[in-house]
């Protein structure tokens, strides 16, 4: 008999180990263990939404004739690893082989592929993901003998891959992106929609008690516990999106909002990367809703664009740099992550909008992840590292191949230009334009070296300066640097001397 592995983020029913399996002679094991658990303080909503998803997706496969071992999670378990389960499994029954579908993460396929063989005295089988657009070898390929990998050319491949968007070979509309309408500031001349409610179960109250009493150190808090977790809600929650939120996806992209954390998000992160929604599928039903004149093409592409381009991109560049990718630091970041971005209390009203919505929904959409949160650790030079351990533990939709590259390629900058030709660097002045929050924030957006300026302002200029060397010949920031060129001695020295002061004071801020 065969024993197929399910892990917690391949809930997809078309996974290709499952294809390979017959319910009727091989049975499949799935596993809630300490060590996956516990080994990143995970957002308490995280660990939830998979047990529970989990459980109910073992229901599913049970209903449909699969013999399953599962394995709850339990304190006191003596088995605190997969590979222990596995192994109680082999006790147990006759196994003559493992069926796994590759992992999400670099850390659990190296175990697989160096240790478990031995471990288990078992011959492993390894079925390549192909819920993913582009396969780890199709990436390579493409990105073979490229000096700069730039995200918008792999895009394109994956619309002619897809045929999304297409029409006779051409993209639809004329161009590939339309980002250039997708940067408006929201006034509220679009009423917005609140986000589908999900009916909670008995699975899912059973699970929520358990990570209430087993988990109670960890990040955030469960009383707003509002993800799906069966497919069934997620497909909800994405026609809900496609409705509601899509046709106006595009134009506020970008836009920040007091209080109004999900604004035209989709927040499906979570349900395409455990498997309950696949990629194709959910563009296929945005560029359905497109076709249907139910969203206007900005919006579809740009979303679509998400999906096919940038989550196809960071994996890609995961597995081709993976583990070395992990380690890099070519900024030589030395300062340590600011305690409010685990209790959330700064008077930076920006950055407490941000904690806000992380610890209450395990959620922040991305430009406050990248112009928020990122931005303000790139300006302080955060270790790059101690960066991304936050951004794995707080998103109920974090995983290491996602997470990683965005933070440490996208944010930080510590690859040294690989995944993003210039940095993200901003001042004071993009968040004002861009949101609300600085009309409400005790700091001034106006000002840059006087007390009380916005952190932001004085610390944007202190990256320029110190990173001059690295930058000032990278064509996209030649106009940054000849500002700060043109920049009276006196008026730099009064920014920097603000920046230094901030920076010694950072817990302070
Ligand atoms: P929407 O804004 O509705 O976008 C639609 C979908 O596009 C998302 O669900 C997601 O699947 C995809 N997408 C959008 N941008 C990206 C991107 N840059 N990379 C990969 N996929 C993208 N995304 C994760 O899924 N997991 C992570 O751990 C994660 N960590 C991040 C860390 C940082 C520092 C930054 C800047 C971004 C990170 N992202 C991550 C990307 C992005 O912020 C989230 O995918 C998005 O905010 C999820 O919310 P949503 O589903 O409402 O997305
Ligand atoms: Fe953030 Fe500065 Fe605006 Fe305050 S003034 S909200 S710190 S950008």
């Amino acid at each position: 008999m065969k024993l197929g592995l399910i892990l917690a983020d391949q809930l997809t029913t078309n996974l290709a180990s499952l294809r390979a399996l017959d319910p009727e002679q091989d049975m499949l094991v799935m596993a809630e263990v300490a060590e996956e658990a516990q080994y990143v303080a995970h957002h308490k909503q995280k660990i939830a939404l998979l047990f529970s998803a989990m459980r109910h997706f073992s229901a599913q496969l049970q209903a449909a004739g699969w013999r399953i071992h599962y394995h709850h999670y339990q304190p006191d378990s003596p088995h605190r690893s997969l590979v222990e389960v596995i192994q109680a499994v082999c006790f147990e029954y006759d196994i003559e082989t493992l069926v796994v579908t590759e992992c999400g993460e670099h850390r659990l396929q190296r175990a697989i592929d160096e240790d478990w063989q031995n471990q288990l005295s078992l011959p492993v089988e390894c079925y390549q993901d192909d819920r993913f657009i582009s396969s780890q070898e199709e990436f390579k390929s493409w990105a073979s003998g490229r000096k700069q990998l730039r995200m918008e050319f792999f895009y394109r491949e994956m619309r002619r891959k897809t045929g999304l968007l297409m029409e006779q070979g051409e993209p639809c509309g004329g161009q590939w992106n339309f980002d250039q309408d997708n940067r408006k500031r929201y006034k509220g001349a679009v009423a917005l929609v609140p986000r589908i409610r999900h009916e909670q179960d008995e699975i899912d109250q059973q699970v929520l008690e358990l990570v209430e009493r087993e988990f109670p150190k960890h990040p955030g808090t469960m009383e707003h516990f509002n993800w799906a977790t069966t497919r069934e809600q997620a497909q909800a929650e994405l026609s809900h999106f496609i409705q509601h939120r899509l046709p106006h996806f595009g134009d506020y992209q970008d836009a920040m909002v007091s209080g109004e954390h999900t604004l035209f998000h989709s927040l499906i992160a979570p349900y395409l990367n455990c498997g309950l929604l696949t990629p194709l599928e959910v563009c296929q039903q945005v560029e359905l809703a497109y076709q249907q004149g139910k969203a206007p093409l900005n919006a579809a592409e740009g979303f679509i664009r998400q999906i096919i381009g940038w989550r196809e991109y960071v994996r890609g560049i995961y597995w081709l740099l993976m583990p070395q990718y992990g380690q890099q630091n070519q900024l030589n970041n030395q300062r340590q992550l600011p305690g409010y971005f685990w209790h959330g209390n700064t008077r930076m009203k920006c950055m407490s909008e941000c904690f806000e919505s992380t610890f209450r929904n395990a959620y922040a959409h991305h430009i406050q992840r990248l112009m928020i949160t990122g931005n303000f650790s790139l300006l302080a030079g955060i270790t790059p590292q101690q960066v991304c351990d936050w951004y794995l533990a707080v998103y109920a939709d974090a995983y290491d191949w996602v997470e990683l590259p965005n933070t440490l390629g996208m944010v930080m900058h510590a690859d040294g230009g690989y995944l993003a030709s210039k940095p993200y660097a901003a001042s004071g002045n993009y968040i004002n334009k861009m949101s609300d929050y600085c009309k409400h924030c005790s700091y001034s957006v106006k000002t840059s070296s006087e007390e009380n300026s916005c952190p932001f302002n004085s610390l944007y200029w202190h990256f320029i300066q110190r990173h001059q060397q690295q930058f000032e010949k990278n064509p996209r920031m030649a106009m940054i640097y000849r500002s700060w060129t043109k920049m009276a001695d006196e008026k730099q020295q009064a920014i920097i001397h603000r920046a230094e002061y901030l920076l010694e004071h950072i817990e302070e801020l």
